[in-house]
């Protein structure tokens, strides 16, 4: 039986739990999470008009620090992706990382957190459009423990199609694309897989539900481009900075379905599902169905980075409760 989680993995509840006793930035005010709330008439909900990030933070005990991760690369592609959808959060980098410091400090958060801003087409209206309606943002946060297991998933190769950047822009996380990920990972939940892997319109692999891939080919660590109709992935980067760093090979190159299955070794990255290796895919064993050389040295630096623990990483992260950078 694959092991459910590496012992750095985050800590904290599910992801499934309902959130609950948090604080959130709501138009300019910190309020209980549960007063800020819109009207079931906003465009965002019935026309997922909307894009969002998904930040994690790292609690460090030793240091009693709590580590935001890559938290400007995070805003960074937040403001890519409310251009893509002509929303105007009213607030540029530095301030939107100011006022999640200021949260999660107000929040007093000392546990492995999740953050997730969110931006959308606030009018009540009936039409069709971007243009032209008023935008409204805030920023919710909530413990959180592994998103999937860390210590072996079960994938399916998903029979629905990635997005196409043509359909909805792939590289900006729109709330509207989520179903597509939906559809995918309940479809391969339902026939008992941990998520789903999605092809693209031209049959080859883009990426998971909520996660890049990587796979392990000859010794070399392989990864779809960023025209693969994927999320241009923050974490993806980073694993892409790590290997270099140890001496692995990369290629980012069009991946086949079929080098899934003959691949040494298959692992999702993400912020959510963090370094998760893959240990079978269709009920085909990966390599030899256990976690490989490979993804084991990439996830034991990455959990060690997100912690403070590596010197060499020091700068993917911000202090939450002292010392700003
Ligand atoms: N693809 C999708 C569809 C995602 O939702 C995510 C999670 N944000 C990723 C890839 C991974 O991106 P990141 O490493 O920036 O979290």
């Amino acid at each position: 039986m694959p092991e459910t989680g590496t012992r750095s993995s985050a800590s904290g509840p599910s992801p499934i739990e309902e959130i609950s006793g948090v604080l959130a930035y709501f138009e300019g005010r910190v309020v209980p999470l549960e007063e800020a709330t819109v009207s079931i008439a906003t465009h965002g909900l019935n026309y997922g008009t909307g894009c969002f990030e998904g930040i994690r933070a790292y609690w460090n005990e030793e240091e009693q620090e709590l580590y935001a991760l890559q938290l400007e690369a995070h805003y960074r592609r937040f403001l890519d992706s409310c251009r893509l959808l002509r929303i105007d959060p009213g607030k540029g980098l530095d301030e939107l990382v100011a006022i999640t410091r200021d949260l999660l400090r107000r929040g007093d958060v000392r546990t492995d957190a999740y953050i997730r801003p969110i931006a959308f087409k606030a009018s009540q209206v009936i039409k069709v459009g971007l243009s032209h309606f008023r935008d409204a943002f805030g920023i919710y946060y909530l413990p959180m423990g592994d998103y999937l297991p860390t210590g072996g998933l079960s994938l399916q190769v998903s029979p629905w199609q990635r997005i196409s950047d043509n359909a909805i822009p792939s590289r900006s996380k729109t709330t509207g694309s989520y179903v597509n990920a939906s559809l995918a990972a309940d479809g391969a939940q339902a026939l008992g897989y941990h998520d789903a892997i999605l092809l693209g319109a031209d049959g080859h692999v883009s990426e998971a539900s909520g996660a890049n891939i990587f796979l392990v080919r000859k010794g070399r660590l392989v990864t779809p481009p960023v025209t693969a109709d994927i999320l241009e992935g923050i974490t993806r980067d980073l694993i892409l900075g790590i290997a270099s760093d140890l001496g692995i090979e990369t290629d980012v190159r069009i991946v086949d379905r079929t080098e899934l299955y003959v691949a040494e070794e298959v692992l999702l990255v993400g912020t959510g599902v963090q370094v998760a290796p893959v240990t079978s895919i269709d009920r085909r064993p990966v390599g030899d169905g256990t976690i490989g050389p490979v993804a084991r040295s990439l996830q034991e630096t990455y959990f060690r980075a997100v912690r403070g623990r590596e010197p060499k990483y020091r700068s993917w992260l911000t202090p939450v409760h002292g010392r700003a950078t």
